[in-house]
């Protein structure tokens, strides 16, 4: 069978298969991690796929100032398997169960954000990969591996009709742009932007269009503009070309910004209409610079909105239960990840890249 009959276990913790990078410019490579033997509160998962999020080609590149990245690396946050070992207070999973886990693995429980669900804002919060490991020191390691150890707050259930390489990264692109259509209450009737469409972007616009907003998708690749279409937007503007953008001048209720890299925020502010509302999800380190103008005209505001907290995650994954959503996904083996990384600096995925994590074995 699986992970769990070919560990060494010593003190507690157990040999495990991952990829990792020894360096800011280090391939990804194969390693032996240790991951704990589950406690009384956890879940012991083997991972069938795992998603690639360009958070963790800035995270193995030292891309964030602000989150320096500790070595080995082993990234990965977008996790879909199967549940192989609970410990004895767990009650919402057993041995068998499909389980996700995404981004956060622990939290204190206790501060006002973990109080109201909002997990991904406590000041304790421990993330799947490159965090303080409470439980041996040096970092926390993510899902490129072949099983992980949660506590059952941070598991999630996986409607059972989806496909689980589509569902991976509806554990991180999934929830991150879902939370901010939600909260900023996108419904029918609403005029929607998604600024680039990649891996966040294409979730975006799926989840827009299934709440009935009008969906126009922004990208810098005119190839892709079938694709957006098919998808679910309903107008597809090639964010160079200034006469086109010109067109939807203070017109839009919220625009979601992913991109990963640096450009113009501006460009959009000045799209959004009285009250309109700009939500930066991508994470390019460098600053942006913002126009006050832009901004008291038409009293618009700009936001940022993290992942997602634990119970928005779970209603997400029921939402694409609910309705058949899942990520359009390129399945590659672990060998591929670094190819996969390159490819994806230059956009060529359509539009996850969602390792098999059998090809570790
Ligand atoms: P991705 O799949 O690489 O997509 C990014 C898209 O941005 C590209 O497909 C491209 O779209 C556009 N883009 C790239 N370079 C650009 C440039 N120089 N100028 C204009 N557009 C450009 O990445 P992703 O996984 O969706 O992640 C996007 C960002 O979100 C990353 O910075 C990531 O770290 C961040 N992120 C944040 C959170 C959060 O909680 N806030 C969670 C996950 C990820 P077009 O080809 O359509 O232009
Ligand atoms: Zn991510």
């Amino acid at each position: 069978m699986s992970t769990t009959q070919s560990i060494s276990k010593s003190r507690g913790r157990y040999e495990s298969k991952a990829y990792a990078a020894a360096g800011p410019e280090s391939l990804l490579a194969p390693a032996k991690i240790y991951r704990r033997e589950p406690g009384k509160n956890d879940i012991q998962i083997e991972i069938l796929f795992c998603g690639i999020c360009h958070s963790d080609l800035h995270q193995v590149r030292n891309e964030w100032s602000a989150m320096p990245t500790v070595y080995p690396c082993v990234p990965g946050h977008e996790i879909v398997g199967r549940v192989t070992r609970v410990g004895s207070a767990v009650t919402k999973f057993k041995p068998g169960d499909l389980a996700a886990v995404g981004c956060l693995v622990d939290s204190d429980g206790s501060c006002p954000s973990c109080q109201s669900g909002l997990e991904q804002f406590c000041p304790n919060m421990t993330l799947t990969y490159n965090s303080p490991d409470p439980h041996f020191g040096g970092v926390t390691f993510g899902g490129y591996s072949d099983n992980i150890v949660v506590k059952e707050h941070f598991v999630l259930s996986v409607p059972k009709i989806l496909d689980l390489a589509g569902v991976a990264p509806l554990l991180c692109a999934g929830i991150t742009t879902y939370s901010p259509i939600r909260h900023w209450g996108v419904t029918k009737g609403k005029k929607v932007g998604v600024v680039g469409l990649g891996g966040l972007g294409h979730m975006a616009v799926k989840f827009a269009h299934a709440f009935g907003a009008h969906v126009v998708v922004f990208t810098t690749s005119s190839s892709k503009k079938e694709d957006a279409l098919n998808l679910g937007a309903d107008e597809v503007i090639v964010s160079r070309n200034s006469d086109e953008m010109n067109k939807h001048m203070a017109s839009f209720d919220f625009i979601i910004d992913t991109v990963s890299a640096e450009h113009d925020i501006n460009a959009y502010l000045q799209l959004l209409r009285p009250d309109g509302n700009m939500t930066l999800v991508g994470a390019p380190d460098k600053p942006h610079a913002v126009s006050a103008l832009s901004l008291l005209f038409n009293r618009r505001s700009l936001s940022g909105s993290l992942i997602g907290g634990i119970a928005e995650t779970q209603e997400m994954l029921d939402f694409c239960g609910k309705h058949n959503i899942t990520a359009d996904v390129e399945i590659i083996p672990i060998q591929k990840v670094n190819e996969a990384f390159d490819r994806m600096m230059t956009g060529d995925v359509k539009y996850r890249f969602s390792i098999d994590m059998a090809s570790l074995k």
